[in-house]
């Protein structure tokens, strides 16, 4: 499964990071030499002001005016060196692609699949990075502001699941947490021109699933881990992501998943219109 992290999952990891990394200094940075990180050996000699998140980004201001920023594709995790049986010699102790040592630790960013991306930039210029740059509102902020929503979505022409992954319409929203949403709203996948009401039917139940699965430490299906190595816990709360051939809890019709803007989608073909 190809769709986490998202928000709940990054929010996850950031809440487990900034309490061990904000004040501390970056001592030295080691890379794996195959990884293409742009520029984080700059890093080095830097202090860590705290660890925020943007969508599904990781943004770590240092002190000189420089960021660190971080997205753990679809298996970034970091990891702290002797904690949680995380060392060399112990079991799954690989792909580390990325060592950061600081003043009383040593940090891993560990990427099986290499979808991961680390880098250094002048603070809050992301020019150079094209998702962040165009990100729309965080969803559990009054930034996500209803009518905007409504306008913007209707702007796009786009059908509302393509048009939410797009990022630019809110923030942190993949795979799971719009079949989920969707479902939530009773709103078609494939939906368009949507009228107030079922925009902020949509809009209520986007804030809902994402809030409810920070709750549970977002969606382990395989590979995401949380800094403690542990899963998070809404995989079992899921309701239509991954759910095909399930009855729909609210009329018991079967579940249907169809291929919509080339990203799996599972929906209720009854109620959600
Ligand atoms: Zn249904």
């Amino acid at each position: 499964m190809g769709s986490v992290p998202e928000l709940p999952e990054v929010e996850s990891v950031r809440r487990q990071l900034h309490p061990r990394l904000a004040g501390s200094r970056i001592r030295a940075v080691h890379l794996d030499p195959q990884a293409r990180f742009g520029a984080v050996e700059r890093a080095a000699g830097h202090r860590i002001e705290a660890v925020r998140r943007r969508g599904k980004y990781l943004l770590a201001p240092l002190d000189g005016g420089l960021e660190l920023v971080m997205h753990l594709g679809m298996t970034g995790a970091f990891r702290f060196r002797g904690e949680d049986g995380w060392a060399p010699g112990e079991a799954g102790f690989s792909h580390v692609r990325a060592t950061f040592e600081l003043d009383a630790a040593v940090l891993d960013f560990r990427d099986v699949r290499r979808f991961g991306r680390l880098t250094v930039v002048a603070a809050g210029d992301y020019a150079g990075i094209e998702t962040l740059s165009r990100l729309g509102p965080e969803p559990l902020s009054d930034d996500f502001d209803a009518a905007r929503f409504h306008v913007e979505l209707a702007r796009t022409r786009m059908a509302v699941k393509p048009a939410l992954l797009t990022q630019r319409l809110v923030a942190g929203v993949g795979n799971i947490y719009a079949d989920e949403a969707l479902w939530r709203a009773a709103v078609a996948p494939y939906a368009r021109r949507l009228s107030r009401g079922r925009s902020d039917r949509l809009h209520r139940a986007i804030r809902e699933v994402l809030a409810e699965s920070i709750e549970r430490e977002g969606t382990t299906f395989r590979d995401y881990r949380m800094v403690n190595g542990e899963s998070g816990r809404n995989a079992a709360h899921l309701v239509a992501y991954g759910q095909a051939g399930r009855p729909c809890p609210r009329d018991g019709t079967s579940l249907r998943k169809v291929v919509l803007g080339g990203r799996g989608t599972t929906y209720c073909p009854r109620c959600q219109r």
